[in-house]
């Protein structure tokens, strides 16, 4: 398996350049905790957007589903 980033040099310097995005560092210790995010599982998207934008470009409510013998 990877280490997800690889290592050259900057200015004589080890610099450590992230396999997944552009990002880079010449400290070791924040590339491996950068590799890190990539390799968390994504967030459901259900859970993310908790609202939606109405016409005005204001948050609207969504409109909840009534379920039978509540209200
Ligand atoms: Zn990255």
């Amino acid at each position: 398996m990877s280490a997800g980033y690889t290592v050259g040099t900057w200015s004589g310097l080890p610099n450590y350049s992230c396999e997944i995005c552009p990002y880079a560092t010449t400290d070791r210790e924040t590339m491996i905790e950068h590799v890190f995010i990539h390799r968390r599982p994504p967030l459901p998207l259900a859970r993310v957007s908790s609202y939606v934008l109405g016409p005005d470009g204001r948050p609207a409510p969504i409109p909840s589903i009534s379920k039978p013998g509540e209200g």
